[in-house]
């Protein structure tokens, strides 16, 4: 498979693709030109909220589409005030500020935190960053990015980090002791491609605490975890805790590229007209597509199913791969997944897609299911059925 030709002389070759063009799906099937059917436990890499094709999406979005696509931000987009409220309603935060993607986001969170830091006269900011952290691929974000790998090849760094390790409270607080200069704290609450990592919630509210005790922002990343994967709306609410500054992006529009930045008090009035902007920021089509998808997640009660299926998922996991020599760790929460091995296994991905089953490998080892959050009791088993055999195999070839 992976000897296949390239089928796409005219594309820049960033992506390790897989062999397969899809053509079409359905709810959480996806079939490819020849008609092969895949489940689909990936869900677009946590994008695809509702699935492909959903019968309350489509419609709403041709409608949209009949009627206005993009008008520029010169002029008010009534649905970005609607989906911006309904962000505001469910992360108790107040403003929100629209993009395209979750770079973007992360991008004008570290803004917020710089200028946060110059408008109380710190010249020279500096933010809490973490091991193994995701938070894009541009030049700012790919420096608070945990991964030599996504670095390599772009230096010069981005200034103005300091790297800490995830959940080790006595790492934060040394590393920051009497520094001036810090401004903020910026982490996934489940970090995504570092292995799907959860942040503890001891961890999250000794961070609050310590934020608020040095004015410090305190800027959570949930563009993958959020928007209701884990069984809640946002993957920190878990601790009872509330960020200052939350990028969004990924599940946001079920699919149609949106990003936000969600703030609290502390940082909703930071941006003034002039310091920040992108064209395609709250565009029609995007905001509508953000507003239909909360909408559709809650006449569904697509948190409940995210968090029922999801532990139904995981139990069913754990009990079929508890002892097998290999596996490390079953963790996540709700529909957000990860299986770490004891060795590199990124060639399950290619195994599992001819076997009809979309996943992906991250971090190496550890193979990463983030399904639509509609998925269905029957196809978690499936999905089950479909990789435990294959972890077996492949552990068992390699021992
Ligand atoms: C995917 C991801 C990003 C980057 O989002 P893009 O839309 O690819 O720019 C940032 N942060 C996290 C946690 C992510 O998972």
């Amino acid at each position: 498979m992976s000897n296949a030709a390239p089928v796409e002389p005219h594309v820049m070759n960033t992506y390790g693709r897989l062999p397969i063009a899809l053509s079409h799906g359905r709810g959480c099937r996806v079939w490819d030109v020849n008609g092969k059917e895949y489940l689909d436990a990936l869900g677009g890499i946590a994008v695809n909220t509702l699935g492909h094709a959903h019968p309350k999406l489509v419609p709403a979005l041709q409608e949209q589409i009949g009627q206005l696509i993009h008008t520029s931000n010169y002029y008010y987009t009534p649905n970005a005030e609607k989906l911006a409220a309904l962000l505001c309603e469910r992360s108790g935060l107040d403003k929100v500020f629209f993009c395209s993607s979750g770079l973007e986001a992360n991008e004008a969170a570290l803004k917020l935190a710089r200028k946060f830091g110059h408008d109380k006269g710190i010249d020279k900011p500096e933010i809490v960053v973490y091991e193994k952290a995701f938070h894009g691929r541009s030049i700012a974000t790919l420096s608070a990015t945990g991964n030599p790998k996504v670095q390599a090849g772009f230096g010069p760094l981005v200034e103005g980090f300091i790297r800490v390790p995830l959940n080790d409270v006595a790492a934060i607080r040394q590393a920051t002791a009497g520094n001036p200069n810090v401004v903020a704290v910026f982490f996934e609450a489940i970090q995504g491609e570092g292995g799907v990592n959860p942040v503890d919630a001891d961890y999250m509210r000794e961070v609050r605490a310590l934020c608020d005790a040095n004015d410090w922002l305190l800027m959570i990343d949930e563009v993958q975890c959020g928007m209701g994967r884990t069984g809640k709306w946002f993957a920190h609410q878990w601790a009872g805790i509330q960020p200052d500054v939350m990028p969004l992006a990924k599940g946001l529009g079920s699919g149609v590229p949106i990003g936000a930045v969600v703030a609290g008090p502390k940082a909703a009035s930071i941006f003034q007209p002039g310091n920040h902007g992108t064209t395609f920021g709250g565009n029609p089509l995007a905001v509508r597509a953000g507003v239909e998808t909360i909408r559709i997640m809650e006449e569904e009660g697509l948190l409940e199913n995210a968090a029922q299926v999801g532990q139904h998922l995981q139990t069913a996991l754990l009990t079929q791969l508890m002892g097998v020599a290999g596996v490390k760790q079953v963790r996540g929460k709700g529909l957000m997944i990860g299986i770490e091995l004891d060795r590199p296994c990124g060639v399950l991905v290619n195994r599992c897609a001819e076997a009809g089953l979309l996943l992906s490998v991250t971090a190496d080892s550890v193979v990463r299911m983030v399904p639509p959050l509609i998925l269905s009791v029957a196809e978690a088993d499936e999905i089950v059925a479909k990789l435990v055999p294959l972890i077996k195999a492949f552990l068992a070839e390699q021992a």
